[in-house]
């Protein structure tokens, strides 16, 4: 059920402006409506009418005689006259020929009365006010009667409907955000002992990792109101709009303590206030210094917590930082090959899956994607075994989905000439040669040459055994002989050099700069740190902190590094060229190989 207790009370006000109107109509208005068409006249005149013949009807009340005239125009007039003890009336009326009849007192009952003047009204009153305010409601995308207000939706439970177990992974962030589920069940325990909680809780970590799903599911775990609101939602039109919605926002979350306050995105307000160069950003300074004011205005026995998540944690102002706000962090980092298994079985649960899926193998193919990723992995299998007929996702459904997240779907269409597929293929096996060869670069896992619509023509796609938190020297170098052996192929074997090497150049680069310039992986530099990246958890950009000289002896490094690595990778190409002609036309063939198979040739 969703509560909206406060949003409610302008209602009860409009009730009763609604009463008062129906009272002033039922005095006034209605009886001045019915007046207004009958005209009283004395008794004379009625007699005055009868003789001239100009009654047609005549109804006798109780008290007062009604009748009907017509005039030389033949326009009806109604009258009203009051009723004299007149024996003769009847034989009058009679001898006129004017229709008469006595009315016999309707004995309307005093219930019915009262329910037609009162509680009728009242109801139709309200109706009508509860459908105009549901549609403009709806109209101003907010509620009509709250204008101004914030617009934090307020959940119970059943609204969000996560749980821990709809989270998988993540065993660290779930453990620290428990700590505060149990918290808000039973505040009394930490207070016999002295504890407090902390009063904020930032989750950060890349987009996808489950930030938001995991205060959903601690507000589904706590069964406390859950009030959440993205930081987009502060930025409004109207100045001075945000940081009344922050004052309004915790007054609400204070009234219903213990509860959850989340704010989503809160980098959208949170950012740093030195940075805003001309003139900056008022509004949001505005709202920000509200959202401090606030944090420490209110003492976190009373059972408010608030969370928050952000994906970019060094943009926030320090002051948010600070301990009495947001002092703990919780990192969401992307799944480990265990993390990303559980999190393809969760999802896995909500389709009808073959029951001999491996999910390890699926987990370790997936290597770096998020849990936004691996959900889409599991639909687009099932896309997949729906297109091919199939009532059931099956391990080839799922192999191909990670290939559609991480490539783009096949080009079936894509016309490639004999010569083009040709160098394509040895492109390929001479970057699989060069990995399966170095001891310690991952095994092969599979190589294709089917195009996909992300413009790849072929990949060969690695997946490693285990899982390894550290990389050597030696494992980033061979890394770069991988991704340079494409073209070293192309090179060896047709002795020109294609586009097609475009994103290796770039991946082979990027890993040798972050050898010179952040891990100390040159000896040139020994541990002196070159770069600073900004955004950690939105692609790594990063900036040179040196000098232009410094700058260019950095570009000789990776310079040098790449060429070692080109050459390694062409020594290996020579010293095993029979496989890369005998795979190459093995691939050429069959157009996508696994890696046992290609190990089968390259070790017979
Ligand atoms: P974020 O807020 O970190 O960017 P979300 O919480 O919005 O990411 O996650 C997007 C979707 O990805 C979720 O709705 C869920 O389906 C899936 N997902 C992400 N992480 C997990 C996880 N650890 N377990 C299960 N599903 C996950
Ligand atoms: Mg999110
Ligand atoms: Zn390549």
């Amino acid at each position: 059920m969703k509560e909206q207790k406060n949003p409610r009370k302008p209602i009860i006000y409009y009730y009763i402006a609604a009463m008062v109107m129906v009272m002033l109509l039922n005095a006034f208005v209605f009886p001045l409506l019915i007046r207004q068409k009958i005209n009283q006249v004395d008794y004379g005149t009625f007699l005055t009418q009868i003789e001239n013949g100009k009654v047609r009807v005549v109804e006798i009340e109780e008290n007062q005689i009604g009748f009907i005239t017509v005039d030389d125009e033949g326009k009806e007039n109604i009258y009203v006259t009051g009723r004299l003890d007149d024996p003769e009336l009847v034989s009058r009326l009679h001898k006129a020929n004017i229709k008469f009849s006595k009315v016999i007192p309707k004995q309307n009952s005093p219930l019915m009365n009262f329910i037609m003047t009162w509680v009728f009204p009242i109801i139709l009153f309200i109706g009508l006010g509860q459908i105009f305010a549901n549609s403009l409601q709806k109209r101003m995308g907010g509620n009509a009667m709250t204008f101004g207000k914030s617009n934090a939706k307020v959940y119970v439970e059943a609204q969000t409907g996560k749980t821990f177990a709809d989270v998988a992974g993540q065993d660290e962030a779930k453990e620290a955000l428990t700590e505060i589920v149990d918290f808000l069940h039973n505040p009394g325990k930490y207070k016999d002992i002295g504890a407090s909680m902390p009063k904020g809780v930032l989750l950060v970590g890349p987009p996808g990792t489950g930030k938001t799903l995991l205060a959903k599911a601690v507000a589904g775990e706590s069964k406390v109101p859950f009030f959440s609101i993205s930081g987009s939602e502060f930025v409004e039109m109207f100045v001075g709009m945000g940081a009344a919605r922050v004052r309004d926002l915790f007054k609400q979350a204070q009234q219903k303590a213990p509860c959850i306050v989340f704010i989503d995105e809160i980098d959208t307000i949170g950012k740093k206030r030195d940075n805003g160069g001309i003139g900056g950003n008022d509004e949001r300074e505005q709202t920000l210094n509200q959202l401090l004011t606030e944090m420490d205005g209110f003492n976190g026995e009373k059972g408010v917590v608030i969370l928050a998540a952000t994906n970019r944690p060094e943009t926030l102002d320090k002051a948010l930082l600070r301990p009495g706000r947001f002092d703990r962090r919780v990192p969401v980092e992307l799944p480990d090959l265990a993390g990303r298994e559980a999190i393809l079985q969760v999802h896995a649960k909500k389709v009808k899956i073959d029951k001999d899926v491996d999910f390890n193998e699926i987990a370790r193919a997936s290597s770096g994607a998020s849990g936004a990723e691996l959900a889409n992995i599991i639909n687009e299998g099932a896309l997949r075994a729906i297109r091919c007929g199939r009532t059931k996702v099956t391990q080839s459904d799922l192999e191909e989905a990670v290939e559609v997240v991480v490539a783009g779907y096949q080009r079936k269409g894509a016309v490639i000439s004999p010569k083009e597929k040709q160098i394509i293929a040895y492109h390929e096996i001479g970057h699989a040669i060069v990995a399966a060869k170095q001891t310690e670069s991952a095994p092969v896992h599979k190589i294709t040459i089917i195009p996909r619509t992300s413009g790849a023509l072929g990949y060969t796609m690695q997946i490693s055994e285990g899982e390894n938190v550290l990389m050597t020297k030696e494992e980033a170098f061979n890394k770069i002989a991988t991704y340079t052996g494409g073209r070293a192929a192309e090179e060896l074997i047709f002795g020109t050099y294609t586009s097609g090497a475009a994103n290796d150049i770039e991946q082979a680069t990027k890993i040798a700069r972050m050898m010179v310039t952040r891990l100390g992986m040159s000896k040139n530099f020994d541990m002196m740190a070159l770069e600073t990246v900004s955004n950690q958890y939105l692609g790594g950009d990063a900036s040179l902190i040196c000098s232009p000289e410094t700058a260019s002896k950095i570009d000789e490094e990776v310079l040098s590094i790449i060429k070692k690595a080109h050459e390694k990778a062409i020594n290996i190409l020579k010293d095993n060229m029979e496989k890369l002609h005998e795979l190459s036309r093995y691939l050429i063939e069959r157009e996508t190989i696994t890696g046992d198979e290609f190990m089968a040739v390259l070790t017979r």
